[in-house]
């Protein structure tokens, strides 16, 4: 399965976290790095009142189902020493799951595709460079459409 991961990092080295986090997830089993998009440095989202942010987007090809996948996600977090602090706090590393194919899920724990990507302008973003044309499964839009509407509200 393609799956699409954005990394986040707003405390310590936050472009060399997001590159360890990229190097523990290429070597997880049964999965292939694919693609990645560029870093870049984004505003808060949220919780405005904290440093600035480095993201990325990487394209996962794994056969790892995705609670499998989030399980290691968050050994990944923990492991690089995030704390979990206030809602959408400063973090030293962020892996969220943003896309698991066109999977469709509303469990407590995992939401698929994740719930608040269309509102944010810097997942969109990444994830056009990567896949400008792939639908959006329940939106059914695809991300060039979802980006320029978001960037169409925000202007208004
Ligand atoms: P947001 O998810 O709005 O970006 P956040 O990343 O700051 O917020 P966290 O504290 O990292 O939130 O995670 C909160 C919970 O979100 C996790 O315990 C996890 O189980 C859940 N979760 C639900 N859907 C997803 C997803 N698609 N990817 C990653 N975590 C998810
Ligand atoms: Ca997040
Ligand atoms: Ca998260």
């Amino acid at each position: 399965m393609k799956v699409y991961l954005c990394l986040g990092s707003n405390l310590g080295d936050s472009r060399q976290l997001i590159n360890q986090a990229l190097g523990l997830i290429g070597l997880l089993p049964d999965s292939q790095l694919l693609r990645k998009s560029s870093l870049i440095e984004t505003q808060p989202y949220g919780n405005v009142y904290q440093p600035v942010f480095w993201n990325q987007v990487a394209e996962l090809e794994t056969r790892l189902k995705p609670h499998d996948l989030l399980h290691r996600l968050q050994e990944f977090e923990a492991k690089m020493g995030r704390v979990r602090t206030i809602k959408w706090g400063p973090r030293l590393i962020d892996l969220d799951i943003l896309f698991y194919g066109k999977k469709i899920l509303n469990d407590h724990d995992l939401v698929l595709p994740h719930p608040d990507l269309q509102h944010r302008e810097f997942a969109l973003r990444l994830l056009r460079e990567l896949i400008p044309s792939f639908k959006h499964p329940i939106l059914n839009k695809n991300i060039a459409e979802l980006y320029k509407e978001l960037q169409q509200k925000e202007t208004k």
